[in-house]
């Protein structure tokens, strides 16, 4: 099923249980705007080159709208509207005051230099600057594209609006990003895995852990479960994956990737086939990588207890279905990865105030709304004797419906 289509059937479940009228839903659910762009550049070599940049906005009743830029050939327009909407539930599942938006442009960012990178950028941002703004819409970093990328949307932007750190969380440190935003999603992540682990009374030193992606997402959560004493036995990237029964030493492994950009020819661990990881043997699996992987030609295979999903809906609601009658327990996408959008947030505020936290203090008050976002989806889970996705659903669109309503419509 299309990533689109499914996050709206999962909108529409969540409608139907809080009783939501017809004509709030129908509004919650087309965007507020979408916008396409020609994004022409010439690359190194002087031959011109066209890309499509979208930015779609789904929702402002909550606050600005808040969500990350994708460079990736996947990029399409239906994709960015299903990632856009999830914004707008997420935020308001992690209750910072946001709405939800996306953008991206279908390219293979690898492919290209970092100057025709930057100009890409540049490019894109002059076709979309009168549309973004501190208080309209906040991109971030999101795959494919880093706090480097935010750096070269922020000055950008600034010629034409004047300097402006706010317009863009997830920026380097030197241009006004906040410690611990780089690891923020995978830490946020952890503290979720833990919320939910307590709930069985269990815990992750206890546990085996198989993770798909080792990108931002993936190696940080990767490194703080490793820290915490959970064994990872399965790893994967887009070049290969790896698996060791015994636990894969995470630190050793980001080494080895560093200096040859591969997970493979590790020695510390077998290659195995990169599929064969979502249905390894394991606790925990977590997948951070693209949508839509859990499906229904692997759902019934898959062995873990337990998925955290660290990607964006990298769930089918087919599989969801198949995975559900297992018995799987699936912690969502709109908690699980919040915490990425939760320190850009701290970003956005400490850009305001002209006050820096420490770093200490961001990864406090992260875990603060990780912890208190779970007890509000099991309240949801309670009230409407619902899985947990449903729950963070319903604490989502309730939220935002109720901002709607309290704003209302007349012109
Ligand atoms: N791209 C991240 C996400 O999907 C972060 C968005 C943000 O920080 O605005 O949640």
């Amino acid at each position: 099923m299309n990533a689109l289509a499914a996050t709206s059937r999962n909108f529409r479940n969540a409608a139907r249980l809080l009783g939501l009228d017809s004509k709030i839903e129908k509004s919650l659910l087309i965007p507020f705007r979408e916008i396409k762009v020609e994004c022409t550049i010439p690359k190194d070599d002087g031959t011109l080159v066209s890309y499509i940049g979208f930015r779609v906005q789904h929702d402002n009743a909550r606050g600005p709208m808040k969500g990350g830029i994708r460079y990736h050939p996947e990029v399409d327009p239906d994709e960015v509207n299903a990632l856009a909407q999830l914004m707008t539930w997420k935020t308001a599942v992690a209750n910072i005051p946001y709405g939800g938006a996306k953008g991206g442009i279908g390219c293979t960012p690898r492919d290209l230099s970092k100057t025709e990178l930057e100009r890409l950028t540049r490019v894109f941002t002059q076709k979309i600057h009168d549309l973004i703004g501190i208080h309209t819409d906040v991109p971030a970093p999101d795959m494919g594209t880093n706090a480097q990328t935010m750096a070269w949307i922020l000055d950008e932007y600034s010629k034409f609006h004047g300097h402006s750190p706010a317009v863009v969380t997830g920026k380097p440190i030197d241009l006004g990003g906040s410690l611990g935003r780089e690891a923020a999603t995978g830490r946020g992540v952890v503290f979720a895995t833990e919320a939910l682990l307590a709930e069985y009374g269990k815990s992750i030193k206890d546990l085996t852990f198989a993770i798909q992606g080792f990108g931002n997402v993936g190696s940080w959560a990767a490194k703080l479960i490793h820290e915490r004493g959970g064994k990872i036995i399965a790893v994967s990237d887009i070049t290969g994956a790896i698996k060791n029964p015994n636990g894969i030493d995470i630190p050793e492994l980001s080494k080895h990737k560093e200096t040859t950009g591969s997970l493979l020819n590790f020695d510390g661990g077998d290659a195995i086939d990169p599929n064969e990881l979502l249905v390894h043997e394991c606790d925990v699996l977590i997948p951070c990588a693209l949508g839509g992987v859990l499906n229904r030609e692997n759902a019934a295979s898959v062995k873990a207890k337990f998925i955290v999903e660290a990607a964006n809906h990298p769930t089918d609601p087919e599989a969801d279905e198949i995975l559900s009658k297992k018995g799987v327990v699936i912690l969502p996408d709109i908690y699980a990865n919040a915490g990425g959008v939760t320190v850009s947030y701290f970003e956005w505020v400490q850009n305001i105030q002209g006050f820096m936290w420490d770093e200490e203090k961001v990864n406090i008050e992260l875990q603060r709304y990780m912890t208190q976002a779970f007890q509000n989806i099991k309240n949801m889970c309670k009230t409407h004797d619902c899985n947990l996705r449903m729950g963070a659903f319903t604490l989502g669109v309730n939220r935002v419906a109720r901002a709607t309503l309290l704003r209302g419509w007349e012109a």
